[in-house]
C-alpha cells in the first residue's frame, strides 16, 4: 500500500466540509492515495465533527487510512501535505469590513504559524474560507519558512461556474471547452474572462456586450442566485471545486488546458508583487506556473487593475491592524 497523505481540513463540521470529505475520502482528490483525515474545529464545534467521523467511519472508504479530530491547530496540522482551510468567520449583520478582516487574521494568522511549524515539507494549502485571497496571504505571512507559493486561495469555483454558463450558451457539454480565466480576487471585482477559450481546440468568439453585460454579472451572483433559490450557500460545488484544485495542483492539468488559481503574484499583468491574486496557471510535477503573455482586452485590463486595487485595500487593512 502507498504512504498515505496526510490533509488538514479546518471548518470540518461546516457545510462545505461535509461535502468535501466524503470526496476526499473516496479518493477523488489524490489520484488514488491512501489519506489521513485530520478535523479542525472550533471547540463548540468538535462533537459535529466527530459525528461526521463517525459517518466517514461508516462510509467504509477503502482508501482512507484515519480520520482524526482536533480543537488545536498545532495539533491538527502536524505532517499535514495538504491543507484546506475551509473555516472562516463569516460576515455577520452590522459587521464593518475591518471587523471581518481582524476576525479572519486571528484565525489565518495562527494557523499560518501553525502549518510553518508542524505540516510536512511538501505542504499545499488552499484557503476556502473568506476573504480566501487576504486569507490567504495571512497565512503565508505568518509561515515564512513555507515557499509562499504553497499558499493560494480558491477561485476554482468561479472558473467552472464560468465553464457551466459558456458551455450552456454553446449548447455543448463543458468537457469541450478549455482556457476558461477567472482573473483577481474572489469577490464581485473578480473578472471572468473568456476570450481564450477553446471548443474542442478551436478559438470561439463571444460578443463584448453578452460578456460584460450578461456572463461577467452571472457568474459574479451565482452563489447569490443559490442562496435565494436553495435557502443555503454553495457547499458541494465549491467542495467540488477545492476538490478539482488540490487534484490539478498535485497530479497536473490537462495536456492544453489551464485554470484559475489565485496564487502569490510574481507581478505578473500588472499585479503587485505579493497579493494572493487569481491567474490562469498550468501544474506540472506539482508547481503552479502561471500562463504567460496573453492579450488582454482593456476591459479586462481595467477589471483585473480594480480587483489588484481592492487586493491592496485590504492587505493594508490587515496591515493598519498590525495582524500583517
Ligand atoms: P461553509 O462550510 O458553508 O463555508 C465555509 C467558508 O467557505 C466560508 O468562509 C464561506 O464564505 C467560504 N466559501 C468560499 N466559497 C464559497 C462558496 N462558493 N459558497 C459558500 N461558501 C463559500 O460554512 P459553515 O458556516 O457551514 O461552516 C463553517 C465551519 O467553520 C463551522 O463549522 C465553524 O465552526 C468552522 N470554523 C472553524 C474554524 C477553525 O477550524 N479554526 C474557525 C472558524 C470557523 P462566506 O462566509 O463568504 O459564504
Amino acid at each position: 500500500m502507498r504512504t498515505p497523505i496526510t490533509v488538514t481540513v479546518t471548518g470540518a463540521a461546516g457545510q462545505i466540509g461535509y461535502a468535501l470529505l466524503f470526496r476526499i475520502a473516496a479518493g477523488d482528490m489524490l489520484g488514488g492515495s491512501p489519506v489521513r483525515l485530520r478535523l479542525l474545529e472550533i471547540p463548540q464545534a468538535v462533537a459535529a465533527a466527530e459525528g461526521t467521523a463517525m459517518e466517514l467511519a461508516d462510509a467504509a472508504f477503502p482508501l482512507l487510512d484515519s480520520v482524526d479530530v482536533f480543537d488545536d491547530a498545532d495539533a491538527a496540522f502536524e505532517g499535514a501535505n495538504v491543507a484546506l482551510l475551509v473555516g472562516a468567520r463569516p460576515r455577520t449583520a452590522g459587521m464593518e469590513r475591518g471587523d471581518l478582516l481582524a476576525a479572519n487574521a486571528g484565525i489565518f494568522g495562527p494557523q499560518g504559524r501553525a502549518i510553518g511549524d508542524h505540516a510536512a515539507d511538501d505542504i499545499r494549502v488552499l484557503a476556502v474560507g473568506n476573504p480566501a485571497n487576504t486569507n490567504a496571504l495571512i497565512a503565508q505571512a505568518h509561515a515564512p519558512d513555507v515557499p509562499a507559493e504553497r499558499f493560494t486561495a480558491m477561485t476554482r469555483l468561479d472558473h467552472n461556474r464560468g465553464l457551466a454558463q459558456l458551455a450552456a450558451k454553446l449548447g455543448v457539454g463543458v468537457g469541450r471547452l478549455t482556457r476558461m480565466t477567472v482573473w483577481g480576487n474572489h469577490s464581485s471585482t473578480q473578472v471572468p474572462d473568456p476570450s481564450h477559450l477553446l471548443l474542442d481546440g478551436e478559438p470561439v468568439g463571444f460578443a463584448p456586450e453578452w460578456v460584460a453585460d450578461e456572463f461577467v454579472p452571472t457568474v459574479a451572483n451565482r452563489g447569490a442566485a443559490i442562496i435565494a433559490a436553495r435557502g443555503a450557500s454553495s457547499a458541494a460545488s465549491a467542495a467540488s471545486a477545492a476538490i478539482d484544485h488540490v487534484r490539478d495542483w498535485v497530479l497536473g492539468t490537462r495536456e492544453g488546458d489551464w485554470v484559475s488559481v489565485a496564487l502569490p503574484s510574481t507581478g505578473l499583468y500588472g499585479v503587485p508583487a505579493g497579493l494572493v491574486s487569481s491567474f490562469p496557471a498550468t501544474s506540472a510535477g506539482g508547481e503552479w506556473q502561471v500562463v504567460e503573455g496573453l492579450e488582454l482586452s482593456d476591459a479586462v485590463r481595467a477589471g483585473i487593475a480594480a480587483s489588484a486595487a481592492e487586493l491592496v485595500a485590504e492587505r493594508d487593512a490587515v496591515r493598519a491592524l498590525g495582524l500583517l
